[in-house]
């Protein structure tokens, strides 16, 4: 099996059209910022309508490069471990090079600002995995890349800045002084959000035409670069499933996992009988919790405005072994297809999650990353009250070998 040849694009297939962005009202427009502040292709890709897109050769040769097709697999010690006569099977995005799914956007994304003759990338990062993925397709492709990472992450998560700085990227602790939207937040003790860090990166890519921003989640072309997990999927999986689940914090790997497939359903193709699971943080519970409605994707307002399930541009979740989750809203395809019914949701607190992710470990012998883990105690659920013969799939995000500060302590639950 080789690396897919396109993309999917699920816009052509809704079943309503995405709310389109819009601008804050009495400020400059953000729509026409986002034309200075994003590589010019991926804002093609964001407003196409095509199901398909090609993926640019190049990137499918660096997709290789990095492993892909990831394997599918069977989770039988899991499955004895929980006692269940369901079949459960994952989709093995942690043994990509960086530890997660993150890197199958970072490429082409840092791919298309060289092609539009930026030096550098800039971007946010919470748990630091995104941070590490652009910083490592920066340095592949030879640009610069600067990274304002969440204060809290920053302090816990020193091995993945660590890592971002051996491989030449700057990384700001969020908020920074080095913007004016940080040091208006600026305090020694101030957590960060992902929200303010995006903002930041946005306020110090405007500074210089020779900068690019990398969104790492909740933008359209982000999950449509997902979805190359989705369409290996497609021909990976023995049957179609009772349950695919997959955890969110913006949403750009449960797209990713799931779109190709919701996209039959969509289209009246297949999966007809399949459930699509959102597992959220209880921390953040956009998806279970929040309102649908125009907001922000960071309190800045330096982005338009979307459509999508939110708690709010100015909430700031209490510090998460999580991070990645630690997001205020859902990507606008994801929010809608919760409105409709199509993708449902679940939140977990924080000591179900610690006690999937060891119960994982202990029964498959790899271990979840923290947001993962949200993934498999959704399939512990599932599974505890499923029949013979009942099989769920779910993506493995992440693994969790740097989230030391979330596994730590005698217990792990520390
Ligand atoms: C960033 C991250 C997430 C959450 O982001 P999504 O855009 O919702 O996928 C989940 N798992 C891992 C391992 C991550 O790094």
């Amino acid at each position: 099996m080789d690396v897919s040849l396109r993309w999917y694009n699920i816009a052509a297939d809704l079943p309503s059209p995405l709310p389109p962005m819009i601008d804050p009202e009495g400020l400059e427009s953000r729509i026409a910022l986002l034309t200075r502040i994003l590589p010019s292709r991926l804002i093609e890709e964001d407003n196409t309508l095509a199901r398909y897109i090609n993926i640019p050769e190049e990137v499918r040769d660096a997709y290789r490069g990095m492993g892909r097709p990831t394997p599918l697999v069977r989770a039988r010690g899991l499955e004895m471990r929980l006692g269940t006569r369901a079949r459960i099977y994952y989709k093995m995005e942690a043994s990509l090079p960086g530890g997660s799914h993150k890197i199958n956007t970072a490429i082409p994304q840092a791919y298309y600002a060289k092609l539009d003759g930026a030096v550098e990338v800039v971007t946010e990062t919470g748990a630091g995995q995104w941070g590490l993925a652009v910083s490592m397709a920066a340095s592949r492709l030879g640009l610069k890349a600067t990274v304002f990472m969440t204060r809290s992450s920053y302090e816990s998560k020193s091995a993945r800045r660590m890592l971002m700085e051996f491989l030449g990227a700057t990384v700001h602790p969020s908020p920074s002084k080095v913007t004016s939207v940080g040091r208006r937040s600026y305090s020694d003790d101030h957590p960060g959000s992902l929200g303010l860090a995006i903002s930041e990166a946005v306020e110090y890519t405007l500074d210089s035409d020779a900068r690019r921003y990398l969104p790492g989640s909740a933008l359209e072309a982000v999950l449509v670069h997902q979805t190359v997990i989705g369409q290996e999927l497609l021909s990976q999986l023995p049957e179609e499933p009772d349950y695919m689940v997959a955890c969110v914090g913006g949403g750009s790997n449960l797209a990713g996992f799931m779109y190709p497939a919701i996209g039959y359903k969509l289209r009246g193709e297949g999966f007809q009988m399949t459930r699509f699971i959102a597992a959220e943080s209880s921390a953040a519970p956009k998806l279970t919790r929040g309102e649908y409605r125009y907001d922000g994707f960071e309190p800045g307002l330096t982005l338009p405005l979307a459509k999508m399930y939110t708690l709010g541009r100015d909430y700031t979740p209490p510090p998460l072994h999580a991070a990645g989750l630690r997001y205020h809203a859902a990507a606008p395809s994801l929010s809608l297809l919760r409105k409709h019914g199509v993708v449902e949701a679940m939140a977990f607190s924080q000591d179900e999650v610690l006690g999937a992710a060891r119960m994982f470990s202990a029964s498959e012998g790899v271990i979840p990353a923290p947001e993962s883990a949200h993934a498999i105690a959704a399939v512990a659920r599932i599974a505890s009250k499923a029949g013979p013969g009942t099989v769920i799939v779910f993506n493995l995000s992440g693994h969790g070998l740097l989230d030391t500060d979330a596994y730590g302590g005698s217990h792990g639950d520390a």
